[in-house]
């Protein structure tokens, strides 16, 4: 079975400020699939490093007030079609990104507040049929 991965969870560094977020959990987790990692963002066209951002009433924005909506979407499109061009049913995800946070999103005011919520590419999915997991949520997996 295939999975999509977030890229940064692999060890890729591909996160706003350079730096990557593996983790063994999900390094773990993955055996055994046949793994796609991808990072949206950098499908996007945005760099490293970017200006973090958060969604806004709905909108991709940076910490400086920019829209990046449309390099999120697009960005959030290619990976959704690599997913369904490989066929994976499964997608394990970064938590809280704007792009990949699964349940919890930062809320748009730039203050380390959390909301229930998807990032734009978690949501493409989950609309596309693919389940998301939060990669948060491996702790009680892997638990013996
Ligand atoms: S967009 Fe997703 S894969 Fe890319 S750095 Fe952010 S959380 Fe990681």
């Amino acid at each position: 079975m295939k999975i999509i991965v977030s890229a940064c969870l692999l060890g890729q560094k591909c996160k706003y400020n350079g730096g990557d977020n593996y983790s063994e959990k999900a390094a773990e987790f993955v055996k055994g699939y046949e793994v796609i990692p991808v990072c949206p963002e950098l499908a996007g066209g945005l760099p490293v490093p970017r200006i973090p951002c958060e969604i806004v009433g709905g909108i991709v924005v940076n910490r400086e007030g920019e829209i990046k909506d449309g390099e999120y979407r697009l960005g959030a499109e290619i990976c959704l079609k690599t997913a369904l061009e490989n066929g994976a049913e499964l997608a394990l995800l970064q938590s809280r990104s704007p792009s990949c946070g699964a349940k919890y999103i930062y809320d748009g005011s730039f203050s380390g507040r959390l909301t229930e919520g998807m990032g734009v590419f978690a949501k493409l999915l989950a609309e596309n049929g693919i389940k998301v997991m939060d990669a948060e949520d491996l702790q009680d997996v892997c638990q013996p």
